[in-house]
């Protein structure tokens, strides 16, 4: 950080105050070439993740698609809030960890796919039956024929 007064890079932390919320430090600074003293502000950069579609439009990632996708796979089954909340938590840490600003829908209903199977097998097909497109009752069955297996 270069001293806004004469240019040297020679600065020093005087302090460094958090902001409340920890999203954001400022740093009071002390140039050793003039003594000046001068405050920096240093954020978090926010990275937006966008989600590729299948028709290879893009969008911005949001996670109340993924909790609204769980939530009426659910409807009526004994799944509590808190499990989708759990799920709905997992999808996002896996999403933005595995990838680099950008992710297919494909790749997030996978991840959303086995989440949900390990709560409800019932929820498991309703979603797959959307996420994979099933056209009829064989495509069910076949699905349901390899859960039973496992
Ligand atoms: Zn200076």
């Amino acid at each position: 950080m270069n001293c806004p007064f004469c240019g040297t890079s020679d600065t020093r932390v005087v302090n460094s105050r958090p902001s409340p919320a920890g999203d954001f430090v400022r740093r009071r600074r002390e140039c050793q070439a003039c003594s000046r003293r001068f405050t920096t502000a240093e954020y978090v950069e926010k990275v937006e993740m966008m989600v590729v579609k299948r028709d290879g439009m893009r969008e911005p990632f949001q996670l109340q698609k993924v909790r609204s996708g769980l939530e009426r796979a659910c409807e009526k089954r004994p799944v509590s809030p808190e499990q989708i909340d759990r799920m709905t938590r997992e999808v996002e840490r896996e999403v933005l960890t595995t990838a680099d600003r950008e992710v297919t829908t494909e790749h997030v209903g996978k991840i959303i796919l086995r989440e949900i199977k390990k709560v409800d097998h019932v929820a498991y097909v309703r979603f797959a039956s959307v996420y994979k497109q099933f056209h009829d009752l064989q495509d069910f069955n076949t699905e349901i024929q390899s859960l039973l297996k496992e």
